[in-house]
């Protein structure tokens, strides 16, 4: 293979990343063949040609199936509202595409299941969106808690709270509908701290959940006011498999917060913070020393921290979010030419599934429920 054809199906918010990401990720690594942009495809020819100028896509087409099968396409990068994203992803499959799935990866945990075990079936590459697990800060808390720098993990506090749908004005869109968006803000913003969790720390075992739609209607493009089918906020108790116990939250609807994404990891002989609005830099605390002279200390990430080199050769300078889909595309094309699934692939994302279907399964019972196997 001299390059990789990247066919992208969706130019909305993420989809731009993705342009972008595959546009520059041949010059920034050396993954092997260099991708080039082949084709581009959105729900009319108008803005898929308009995708196409804009972001340098050889050809556009107003028919993701046309794309999904085409012989110049590699892979398929799948960033459409998530009702589609099984539908696509077993099409791209079964064309022996290699697949660059949205998260969440899909509707249902039983679909995320279906969609893996395709994958699986017809030897393709799959990566999932979780475009936070690529941060070299947060690879660097992996790697010191892997390291044993804070001792034994006991307790992860995460949260993934965002302010974008406070507004009440704010229109009825997909995200609102439960067939297109299947969950809100568990599935929109949950499955990243879940995601974040599972790097750090690992499988999570068991939930305890309450969940809340508060706005409770939004308005149309007709005038008229629609009921939201989706919750706005939720949080949740749990247990890792290997015991430590941990808190998460989730709301889109928590004013002032734009993308706090962030977790507080304690272990018996220290403490982790990261937070994904100030994403170049990790929060240390050990305790060890005089204790006068104890507190935390925070790590600006540079080029000794994996990935953030091949951006810049000074450290501090910092990365932002456009870069971290850089990574993301490095990694799928890295694994195609390996032959072998990166971190983030449809089976860690199914996990991810199986942990929000457990937590929606408790705020309706009232009950702890463990989350299923695969
Ligand atoms: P969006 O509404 O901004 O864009 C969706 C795009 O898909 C639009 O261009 C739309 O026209 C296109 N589309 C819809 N139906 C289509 C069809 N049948 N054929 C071709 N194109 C079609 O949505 P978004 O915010 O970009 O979200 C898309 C996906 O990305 C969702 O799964 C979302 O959860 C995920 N997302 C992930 C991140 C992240 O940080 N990883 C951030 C935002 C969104």
């Amino acid at each position: 293979m001299d390059s990789v054809g990247i066919g992208l199906i969706g130019t909305g918010f993420i989809g731009k990343c993705h342009a972008v990401a595959y546009r520059s990720v041949g010059a920034i690594f050396d993954a092997g063949p260099p991708p080039h942009l082949e084709m581009v495809a959105d729900v009319s020819q108008g803005a898929a040609d308009d995708a196409a100028r804009a972001f340098g896509f050889a050809r556009a087409t107003k028919d993701w199936r046309a794309l999904a099968r085409d012989p110049a396409v590699d892979v398929v990068v799948i960033a459409t509202p998530n009702h589609l994203h099984r539908e696509m992803a077993l099409a791209a499959i079964a064309a022996s595409k290699h697949v660059h799935c949205e998260k969440p990866l899909a509707l249902t945990a039983a679909e995320a299941g279906e969609m893996t075990e395709a994958a699986e079936a017809a030897g393709v590459r799959t990566v999932v969106g979780y475009n936070y697990l690529c941060n070299p800060a947060v690879i660097h808390a992996k790697d010191l808690i892997a390291e044993g720098r804070i001792g034994d993990v006991v307790y992860f506090r995460g949260t993934h709270t965002e302010d974008y749908m406070a507004d009440p004005e704010v229109p009825f869109s997909w995200r609102s509908a439960r067939d297109q968006a299947g969950l809100g803000a568990l599935g929109d913003l949950g499955s990243h701290i879940v995601s974040l969790a599972q790097l750090v720390v690992g499988d999570v075992a068991e939930v305890c959940a309450d969940s809340a739609t508060v706005i409770a209607e939004r308005p149309t493009a007709g005038g008229a006011r629609r009921p939201v089918e989706t919750e706005d906020q939720a949080h949740f108790m749990a247990r890792f498999a290997g015991g430590a116990m941990a808190t998460f939250e989730a709301s889109r609807v928590a004013p002032g917060r734009k993308l706090y994404l962030g977790f507080e990891v304690n272990g018996t002989k220290g403490s982790i913070i990261f937070d994904q609005e100030r994403m170049n830099e990790l929060r240390l605390f050990e305790a060890a020393g005089p204790a006068a002279q104890r507190g935390f200390r925070t790590i600006l990430t540079g080029p000794d921290h994996p990935d953030y080199g091949a951006f810049l050769p000074a450290p501090g300078h910092g990365l932002g979010f456009n870069d971290l889909k850089v990574i993301e595309a490095y990694r799928l094309l890295d694994a195609i030419g390996a032959g072998k699934n990166p971190y983030s692939d449809f089976r860690r994302a199914w996990h991810i599934e199986r942990v929000l279907e457990a937590v929606v399964r408790s705020a309706e019972t009232r009950r702890w429920v463990p989350v299923a196997g695969e």
